[in-house]
């Protein structure tokens, strides 16, 4: 507990064991009702390979399996309270400004002044569905009419309590939703289709009443969903024998879930996500992901820079870090043709320099859609008196990619894992407007590699990291 100046260390013992809301319910009881807190559930204690820490039991650090760090080490939540420093801020005045400023930019951008705030995150599923890279059962096609059923529309229609947003956000890209007896936050895009088309459920209502479930159980639904998919195929393919893991079963989705996090009977296979699953039951091309992440929502077949992404990202299956969709579907900032291969390389090592910069600052990511470094580099400056600009921070961002890239190649990591499962490199789609497509994922990569700076192995030249001012020694 962060009480004001003081941190004390608290028993856990009762509760270990309890889901997220339980936990917030307790601590509220015991520390106040102001108290916020970071925590896991029954998955971080489990040791789940994509157990999340939860926010105040609603808002998930989903991806990477960082809930179960926490589990490692006995902890089960941080919570602060009393806290009553100011930020120091240099200039208040013209930070005054600059955030009026960025109000006024959001409300004019379309994607931030409407289709997020009435749709959240959900809004997209007509948008990549109609596209045809909408991954439905374990990214076996890329378009289904039913994903329609999923979609934001359908979320405000049929199971909207109110729209809700973090701290100050002008945006308010969050809901508070009710599907049949449960409440929470959510859907996002990304857990309707984890939880519901990629394992071939069409049910709103058991699709939300599952993402609540993996917010109580502390789970990353992406993780999840895919690995769930994961067992559905090879349950397809003859090689996984349970009926409860057939594409399509709604019935027993939310049973598997608490199975996973409690690592009881099959859930305890799943546990360790779908690499390790497709690997035990040989057939590891079965497994969906990149370095041993499970892919999000966005069928590589259907944009290619967004494929290079995936396989170029330090933390493997991630959609955030390099997000070329926002250019190729979005036009935004401007529109760049998705099945093209050649010269996207420059465009990508840009956003994933200016997204590492983004999260260094602790900047939701759809405010991208509206601001960019130009702000934030105005923000930084009137706050800290620093100069920063663009450029300075672009090269710092190139500086914390390649570290990160150094400490990956430390930790055992080759250029073999930059790549994409088999299937979006020599099985084309079969119908919908991505078909016939496949990602040439090995010419792609020399071209990045050479914007990269780094060798043909992927290795980071020592004229990069002199230019970096990177350490190399601390790599080695
Ligand atoms: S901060 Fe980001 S995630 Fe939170 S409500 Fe605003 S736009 Fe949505």
């Amino acid at each position: 507990v962060l009480d004001g100046d003081n941190v004390i260390i608290k028993s856990a013992e009762t509760l270990w064991g309890k889901n997220t809301e339980e936990s917030m319910d307790f601590l509220k009881e015991k520390e106040g009702k102001t108290i916020h807190s970071l925590l896991i559930g029954p998955a971080g204690e489990n040791l789940v390979n994509y157990a999340a820490i939860m926010n105040d039991a609603s808002r998930a650090f989903g991806r990477g399996g960082v809930g179960s760090v926490m589990g490692s080490k006995n902890l089960k939540a941080i919570v602060v309270k009393n806290g009553k420093k100011k930020t120091e801020i240099h200039n208040s005045e013209r930070l005054k400004n600059l955030t009026q400023s960025a109000r006024d930019k959001i409300k004019v951008v379309p994607i931030t002044r409407s289709a997020l705030p009435r749709f959240g995150t959900s809004g997209l599923v007509n948008i990549i569905n109609e596209l045809g890279m909408f991954p439905i059962n374990n990214f076996q096609k890329g378009y289904d009419e039913r994903a329609e059923n999923l979609s934001g529309e359908s979320i405000r229609n049929e199971l909207l309590q109110k729209d809700e947003g973090c701290f100050a956000c002008p945006i308010r890209c969050g809901r508070l939703t009710k599907a049949g007896n449960m409440e929470g936050k959510g859907p996002e895009y990304e857990s309707v289709w984890a939880l519901g088309a990629n394992l071939g459920i069409y049910d709103l209502t058991i699709v939300a009443q599952a993402n609540y479930l993996c917010n109580k159980m502390g789970l990353d639904t992406i993780s999840c969903g895919g690995t769930i998919a994961c067992a559905m195929e090879l349950q397809q393919n003859g090689l996984l024998k349970s009926e409860m893991l057939k594409f399509g079963n709604k019935e027993n989705l939310k049973e598997i879930i608490i199975k996973i996090a409690k690592r009881e009977d099959i859930g305890d296979e799943l546990a360790e996500g779908a690499k390790q699953l497709a690997e035990k039951y040989q057939s590891p091309e079965t497994a969906i992901h990149v370095k041993g992440m499970e892919l999000p929502a966005y069928d590589p077949r259907g944009a290619m820079g967004h494929a290079l992404g995936y396989a170029t990202s330090n933390r493997g299956g991630d959609h955030l870090t390099g997000y070329l969709a926002a250019m190729e579907i979005f036009a935004a900032p401007k529109k760049i043709n998705r099945f093209n291969v050649g010269g996207k390389s420059d465009l990508l090592v840009l956003k994933q320099n200016s997204k590492v910069i983004e999260d260094s600052m602790g900047v939701c990511a759809f405010a991208g859609w509206a601001l960019g470094l130009d702000f934030y580099a105005r923000f930084l400056t009137a706050i800290t008196n620093v100069d920063y600009s663009v450029a300075s921070l672009i090269q710092r961002g190139n500086k914390i990619y390649n570290m990160e890239r150094l400490f990956s190649i430390k930790a055992g990591m080759k250029k073999e894992q930059d790549t994409l499962p088999k299937r979006f490199l020599d099985e084309p789609l079969k119908e919908g407007f991505s078909k016939d497509k496949v990602v040439p994922i090995e010419r792609m990569l020399e071209e990045y590699y050479n914007v990269r700076k780094w060798d043909e192995n992927g290795i980071p030249k020592s004229s990069l990291l002199k230019d970096l001012e990177i350490n190399i020694e601390n790599y080695e």
